[in-house]
């Protein structure tokens, strides 16, 4: 099902994130807020998570409890009982009210999930399984510290497919170390052989302070070279929509009407929620991200606060800024006209000067209302994006 969204056209349902800040174990890679499982964190979060599901189920006006896209993200939710997801489910019907149609989607590490799992998931109303795949390849899923190996990631679409569920994603990164370019191709046709409706390529990030970022210091990994990096992002944006994956954004690909409608919430900066440690929110021109540390989260719910580390009002410029870095992701681009709508101002006008630069450099294009990045624009997006900040 498309949701569309009427510019001017408020409340508009929101999306609503929920961080499940736990993993088996943490991969090579990853920056992001998890914890390893343990029994008695997870029952603390539960509760915690529990009581600010009720806060702003208590607290936000009716119109802003509609919901038109659910993410249950991490960290790792599988490694969560599912009867356990099923609870946090139904807090939330409790407190929101999911339009019909609603995307719910869970994320799953190929090496959490069984059929048994997967059934109690789509009964309690997860219609999208969002799958970590990585590669297709054992030894670099070994290099970025995956729990699962390539065949145990076709074995949980395999099995997602058993349980019934219809609107599955994979998740694939480009650019590890070790990785050629003919690795790449073959993990793109893999994923295109299991027929899933959405993909999504990233290039690899090296984050600071990660077992990746030191192993490649000591010189025991060496970085994908920049040049080979740019040939496995052009071979994904040339491959995939030549198997009816249209490419919409730039690291996402999907099935005609199966674009993440979740994601699509914040590329198009409409509101979210997000609930859980480090989740971030945009809400009534406000920006918002909770505690990150669980000890810190799960204090202030104790005592009845809510969770949030900072917050930030976003100026009209600001805003502006948000929706010409968010809407060139996209790659339809930003809607000049829903942009006057929603702003009472042309982007002809704000940004005379970087439109100049840009186009001359042929980096972004104008046609049918809409100002987007060129295939010359896409792989060098973030240059682009810092001439809106
Ligand atoms: S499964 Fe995801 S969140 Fe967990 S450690 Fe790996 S990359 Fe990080």
């Amino acid at each position: 099902m498309v949701i569309k969204f009427l510019p001017g056209c408020l409340p508009l349902p929101i999306a609503l994130y929920i961080h499940v800040p736990f993993c088996i174990k943490k991969c090579f890679y990853c920056d992001f807020t998890s914890y390893p499982v343990d029994p008695g964190a997870v029952e603390a979060y539960l509760d915690a998570l529990s009581q600010e599901i009720n806060l702003y189920g208590a607290d936000l006006p009716e119109g802003e409890k509609v919901l038109s896209s659910l993410f249950v993200g991490g960290g790792t939710p599988t490694c969560l009982p599912a009867k356990r997801i099923k609870e946090v489910l139904e807090d939330v019907r409790s407190g929101f009210k999911l339009l019909p149609g609603c995307e719910v989607t869970v994320e799953a590490n190929p090496g959490t999930v069984d059929l048994d799992g997967l059934l109690e998931l789509k009964a309690a109303g997860v219609n999208r399984l969002s799958i970590g795949v990585q590669s297709f390849q054992d030894s670099l899923l070994q290099t970025l510290g995956r729990i699962h190996s390539a065949g145990e990631a076709v074995k949980a679409v395999r099995l997602a497919r058993e349980a019934g569920f219809s609107n599955l994603n994979l998740d694939l990164i480009f650019g590890i170390p070790g990785q050629t370019i003919d690795d790449w191709r073959e993990t793109l046709a893999i994923a295109v052989d299991l027929a899933p409706e959405h993909i999504a390529a990233y290039g690899l990030q090296i984050e600071k302070g990660t077992p990746l970022e030191r192993a490649v210091a000591r010189g025991e990994l060496e970085t994908c070279p920049e040049e080979t990096e740019l040939s496995m992002f052009l071979a994904a944006i040339d491959y995939l929509p030549t198997h009816a994956y249209k490419h919409y954004e730039i690291s996402n690909f999907a099935r005609p009407g199966r674009e993440c409608i979740h994601n699509l919430v914040y590329w198009l900066n409409r509101p979210y929620l997000g609930l859980g440690p480090a989740a971030h929110s945009c809400l009534r021109n406000e920006r918002f991200n909770n505690e990150s540390l669980l000890e810190k989260y799960l204090e202030k719910l104790s005592r009845e606060e809510y969770p949030v580390e900072t917050r930030v009002k976003l100026s009209g410029e600001i805003q502006m800024s948000d929706t010409m870095l968010l809407g060139l992701r996209l790659t339809g681009g930003v809607d000049l006209d829903s942009f006057y709508r929603g702003f009472g101002k042309k982007v002809e006008d704000i940004y005379r000067k970087e439109l100049a630069g840009l186009m001359e450099m042929k980096l972004i294009e104008l046609g049918g209302g809409f100002l987007r990045l060129t295939r010359r624009g896409l792989p060098v997006a973030n240059y682009v994006f810092r001439q809106f900040v």
